[in-house]
């Protein structure tokens, strides 16, 4: 036949009910693909099943596909099949254990996460980053996009998922992009919609919170509003407080450990550290907790 016919019938996806996650464009279930466990991303809008994806919906579904489809890396969730046709579109990826979100919040012993876990985490993030960032900036970096399996080995495995809003950097334009990703992660420059060029340094504002919240174990800018953020973060040049007030263990918050959230959160983003840099000082940190621990 023709080159452009495929080899094989494409195989069949099913669901197998358990449902993941739930997000703005639709839900993640589990289910199995070529006789494996995955997680499936359905796209979906409102309960009507023919009706046709808003514009936006569709959007996100073509460019998280266009991205994941470039990536091939231990730190990025893994695309295993896809298919864009018909009023759902679904998305095939290997299936993870728990997001970051889940680990810090479904906690039945309510505990913090242990710190060289926490450094684990943190540098596999920046790991990700680092393969992403001379072409992809993710614009949606939060717990809830980072996904671990093995949580009980003593290197699990991190993954940065959902890259909706991600965007290839040789068609960023220094036009508006109106959907922003999640308050309070978002670098200041992110909330200006009249100038939005977003840079990959957005990302390690990002990072930074990320961390933030794994230290601290509560949602960074907790019963702020969305636009009491903004102008913090934009007018007043408000950083998250390192430690936060009232924090029990003040040895989670090494002195390197302060200094780089303090950088990653400089207003000016060509003054936060490389994804590269953060992953080397992450090296080194956790080599001196190790070195502390076991004195
Ligand atoms: P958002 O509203 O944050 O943009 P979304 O609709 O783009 O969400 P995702 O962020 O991709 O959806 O996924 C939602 C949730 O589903 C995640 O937070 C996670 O808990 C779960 N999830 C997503 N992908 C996987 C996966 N590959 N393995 C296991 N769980 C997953």
């Amino acid at each position: 036949g023709s080159t452009c016919e495929p080899a094989e019938a494409p195989a069949a996806v099913v669901l197998t009910g358990r449902v993941l996650g739930k997000g703005s464009y639709g839900r993640v279930h589990e289910g199995v693909y070529l006789g494996q466990r995955v997680a499936v991303k359905q796209f979906a809008h409102g309960t009507v099943a023919e009706a046709p994806l808003p514009e936006s919906v569709m959007r996100s579904c073509v460019q998280e596909l266009e991205i994941l489809a470039r990536c091939d890396h231990p730190n990025v969730v893994r695309l295993l099949a896809a298919c864009v046709t018909g009023p759902r579109p679904v998305i095939v990826m290997e299936l993870c254990d728990v997001s970051l979100a889940q680990l810090l919040y479904n906690r039945s012993d309510g505990a913090l996460l242990p710190m060289p876990l926490v450094l684990h985490i943190a540098a596999e993030v920046a790991k990700g980053l680092e393969y992403l960032h001379p072409t992809i900036v993710h614009r949606d970096l939060k717990p809830a996009n980072v996904l671990i399996n093995n949580i009980t080995s003593p290197l699990p495995e991190v993954k940065l998922a959902d890259f909706g809003l991600s965007r290839i950097w040789d068609t960023v334009q220094p036009t508006k992009t109106p959907e922003a990703g999640t308050p309070p992660y978002l670098a200041p420059e992110c909330f200006d919609a009249r100038n939005h060029v977003v840079t990959n340094k957005a990302d390690i504002y990002s990072w930074g919170v990320c961390v933030w919240e794994m230290l601290a174990g509560s949602k960074p800018w907790a019963g702020v509003a969305p636009i009491a953020i903004a102008t913090q973060v934009t007018l007043k040049n408000t950083r998250l407080p390192v430690p936060p007030s009232g924090d029990a263990d003040p040895t989670r918050w090494p002195k390197r450990l302060r200094l780089l959230l303090w950088n990653a959160w400089d207003k000016d983003p060509g003054r936060r550290p490389a994804a590269a840099e953060i992953a080397k000082e992450l090296l080194l940190l956790r080599e001196m907790e190790r070195q502390q621990g076991s004195a």
